[in-house]
């Protein structure tokens, strides 16, 4: 094996990932324990578990989240959505976004550090799996250097087999969000050849997170993902952050020295961080804020008897020894942006009705002028998102000239349409040719029977130039 370059010391100027000659520096950053740790596992486990459950829990008759693409309707948590419905939704990802700006404002990459997938799958997940199958980082190491034989090939192998039946396992979860458990279960019984496009999208899911967990890793933070740039732009001096005190730290020397600080230089906290770096360096992008510096080096003032809290989390005021400004005009500016957003969300979420309607024309004519009458022919589509049955009644009329006479065919009844079902139909509205005087405003109206619903939507009747169809009139009679 060609011999590699000795990996960088982390520094301020380059990532400690790539190493001199560019080759990729595979971190196996070292296991950690402590509160920190302890109460991150437990979020992760947490959220993992609702990832996992959300396509079980039957909420209005569907999954509570479920993104039903082939029938385009969308249900979140009982609250059923059509896809002309989707608009809504901005309100909501826009209060969403400025909610992360706020909890960035307040505390840093919280996001990151504890509730981040990529963070919860790779350090609560894969690295338990590899170490499982490899040991402590120390190990690890051990193996990388070491030539390939059987046990190295037991141990890797072991370890990516696993690797791919979790992802294959997170990808299928994943799938159910768009098809429902019940689907995938049946589909998994049908073999790959029933459903093809959902295999071909399962398997790449599948090797994206295999190559995603298994070996890009960090660098999915530190390349791809544009949150952390944005966090220089988000936080100020006054924003909780994972920080190293220096004034107590420094200078660095052995324990037993009585002119050195605290930090006792044993490099723990360096060794547990998963993207390489070395906190006293001061806050760089490529810290996601886990806290496993925290807990390493707690355990070694620990040892030492020394305070806690060398590292911890605090403000850059606040390692600087300086008061630390709870309230910022920018925290006010997010907050108002935030409530914006969930107060148009929640104002629009009034706004849409349990049944959706559409009203378009045929393919074809626009319209057809028959001996007596102009017609136009349209299709209605009806969308019942809730999970009782309603009966609808249809009718028409013009909205510009009442006058006009309308008759209307394709709904001779009322219509009912069951839970969370559509229908198309087509609609077909004449008028006489005499009554015809230029195109104008038809409206349709789905009206519930019990007259608690009225949905309304308009259509252009089209017919020919008037004045051509009075002299078509006039020659016949
Ligand atoms: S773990 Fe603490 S004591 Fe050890 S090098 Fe890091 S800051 Fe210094
Ligand atoms: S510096 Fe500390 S908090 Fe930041 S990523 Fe490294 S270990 Fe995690």
């Amino acid at each position: 094996m060609a011999p590699r370059p000795p990996p960088l010391q982390p520094n301020r100027d380059s990532v400690t990932t790539i190493a001199e000659d560019g080759s990729r520096n595979f971190l196996r950053p070292a296991d950690v324990s402590g509160p920190f740790t302890f109460w991150r596992r437990v979020s992760a486990l947490f959220l993992i578990a609702v990832y996992i459950a959300l396509p079980w829990i039957p909420i209005n008759g569907a999954p509570a989240v479920f993104l039903d693409v082939a029938s385009r309707r969308f249900h979140f948590f009982g609250f059923t959505l059509a896809t002309e419905d989707l608009w809504f939704l901005f309100f909501g990802l826009t209060g969403l976004g400025f909610l992360l700006f706020f909890v960035t404002a307040v505390f840093g990459r919280l996001w990151c550090g504890w509730a981040c997938p990529q963070t919860i799958f790779l350090e609560h997940v894969f690295r338990r799996v590899e170490r499982l199958f490899e040991g402590p980082a120390a190990q690890q190491k051990a193996l990388d250097r070491q030539d390939w034989n059987a046990e190295k090939v037991l141990r890797r192998g072991g370890k990516h087999l696993v690797f791919v039946l979790i992802a294959a396992v997170i990808a299928h979860i994943f799938l159910s969000y768009f098809i429902s458990v019940d689907a995938l279960f049946a589909w998994l019984g049908e073999g790959p050849g029933a459903h093809p496009r959902a295999f071909v999208f399962m398997l790449v899911m599948t090797v994206i997170l295999y190559f995603n967990f298994s070996w890009f890793r960090e660098q999915l933070c530190l390349i791809i993902c544009p949150y952390g740039r944005l966090q220089s732009a988000l936080i100020d001096d006054d924003s909780i952050i994972i920080g190293y005190d220096e004034n107590r730290g420094e200078p660095r020397g052995k324990a037993s020295d009585p002119g050195a600080g605290d930090c006792v230089a044993c490099n723990r906290c360096v060794e547990v961080c998963p993207t390489g770096i070395d906190i006293r360096q001061g806050l760089q992008m490529e810290c996601i804020g886990c806290a496993n510096c925290i807990d390493a080096c707690d355990a070694i003032m620990k040892k030492l008897k020394r305070e806690p809290g060398l590292i911890r989390y605090d403000s850059l005021q606040g390692l600087a020894g300086r008061k630390r400004r709870i309230l910022r005009p920018r925290l006010f500016l997010y907050l108002f942006l935030m409530l914006l957003g969930a107060g148009a969300m929640a104002y629009s979420a009034t706004k849409i009705q349990p049944v959706s309607m559409t009203l378009s024309r045929m393919t074809g004519a626009p319209f057809f002028v028959d001996e007596d009458t102009v017609r136009n022919q349209l299709q209605i589509r009806l969308i019942n998102k809730r999970s009782e049955p309603i009966a609808l009644d249809i009718r028409a009329h013009a909205t510009e000239e009442n006058g006009i006479p309308l008759e209307t065919s394709g709904y001779d009844q009322t219509l009912l349409l069951e839970p969370l079902a559509e229908t198309r139909r087509p609609f077909v509205v004449r008028i006489p040719r005499e009554a015809y005087a230029g195109s104008f405003q038809l409206t349709v109206h789905a009206e519930a029977d019990d007259g608690a619903l009225d949905v309304v939507r308009t259509i252009d009747f089209l017919g020919p130039d008037p004045r051509l169809l009075r002299e078509d009139w006039e020659a016949r009679q």
